[in-house]
């Protein structure tokens, strides 16, 4: 192991083959032994070559009839490799766990960003909103067709930045208030389709659902990504089609995975990562409503629950959210096994619940 002969290391120190880091590591591990007891000694040596090698040495005992300690078998194995590994395992993990504090710095500062420019952003707006207001009111009838058409065109963009500046806001304010709860993902489903009833019977929508889990969660972060991704399912139906939305849930490993299916519009796959960046739309707003935040919504959300989303669509022919939420802390509770059949291990559950 360290490139002596025989001769050349007969006769000499242990100490001899060891540098002075080599020499304290002995040290301190003589001093916690005791002569006469099993041993485990990790030591590092020197190679004639100069090398650095680190050997566990196990020592067992030896005693003659009379119960005499005599000395020590030894058994020694280079550990160098094992000990290298070790230490970029601890260096890769230090700079990992460097790196995730870093980003989580940068994450507050986005989200402090957002909040405080969104919050700005209102008063000015405000100001404009008022001043058109009263031109509006005091000018009424003495500003030609033109002027008022400029007018309503004023209205309608600050009218639009409210709504966007609004949910800067609430983006920026998701997961702020954060009080673990035990959530019945059964009960706020129904929840959210309570609060959706209007929306869901002007559009004819069904909605079925299998046994959903009780999870631990953020309950008004999850009541919004349930009612964001059902909203999106009736609103991207397809013309003349009745729109039908499926809710299920498998239990993983380590995650719920839930799914939110539909047999809407769908999605082009080159638009799978883009839709759940803030304020990107594939339509404009007269074919569709909204401001493009919906998705990036639901992805803080199910971030913020150790999870993803993600989405399987074929244009024309419906799409399914997915999402995982982490179920590694306490208070998550598996699904049970019922008629339906079982939610465990990754089996899928039937359907058995129509809203
Ligand atoms: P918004 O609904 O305000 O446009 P979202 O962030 O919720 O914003 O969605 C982003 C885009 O993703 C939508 O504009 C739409 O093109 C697409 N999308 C979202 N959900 C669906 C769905 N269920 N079916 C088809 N397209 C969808």
């Amino acid at each position: 192991m360290f490139g002596y002969t025989v001769d050349e290391m007969m006769g000499k120190k242990i100490s001899y083959f060891m540098d002075e880091e080599g020499i304290k590591v002995a040290a301190a591990q003589l001093e916690n032994g005791k002569s006469g007891e099993s041993q485990i000694l990790d030591s590092r040596f020197i190679t004639k070559t100069g090398k650095v090698v680190w050997t566990r040495m196990s020592t067992n005992p030896i005693f003659d009839d009379a119960g005499i300690y005599k000395g020590a078998l030894a058994m020694v194995i280079d550990i160098t490799k094992r000990r290298h590994d070790e230490e970029l395992l601890r260096n890769s993990e230090a700079f990992l766990e460097i790196k995730n504090k870093e980003l989580e710095l940068k994450n507050q500062e986005l989200e402090q960003f957002a909040y405080v420019a969104s919050h700005d952003l209102q008063e000015p707006l405000r100001t404009t909103s008022s001043f058109v207001d009263l031109l509006q009111k005091q000018y009424s009838g003495k500003l030609d067709e033109k002027a008022n058409k400029y007018l309503t065109f004023i209205t309608q963009s600050s009218d639009r930045m409210k709504v966007l500046i609004k949910d800067l806001l609430d983006y920026s304010r998701i997961g702020r208030k954060k009080e673990l709860e035990q959530i019945d993902c059964n009960i706020m489903l129904s929840q959210v389709v309570e609060d959706l009833h209007k929306l869901i019977t002007d559009e004819n929508a069904v909605i079925t659902s299998g046994p959903l889990p009780v999870i631990q969660g953020y309950s008004t972060e999850i009541h919004q990504l349930f009612q964001n991704l059902l909203m999106n399912a009736i609103k991207f139906r397809k013309k003349d089609v009745t729109p039908r939305i499926e809710i299920s849930a498998i239990q993983n490993k380590v995650c719920w995975e839930f799914a939110v299916k539909d047999n809407g519009i769908g999605i082009d796959e080159k638009h799978n990562d883009r839709i759940f960046i803030i304020f990107q739309r594939l339509h404009n707003r007269t074919e569709y409503q909204g401001s493009g935040i919906g998705l990036s919504h639901c992805k803080k959300i199910v971030e913020l629950h150790g999870g993803k989303i993600w989405v399987k669509s074929t244009p024309g022919n419906g799409s399914t959210f997915k999402f995982s939420i982490s179920s590694k802390q306490e208070g998550h509770v598996p699904l049970n096994a019922d008629a339906n059949g079982s939610g465990k291990n990754g089996k899928a559950i039937k359907y058995n619940h129509v809203y």
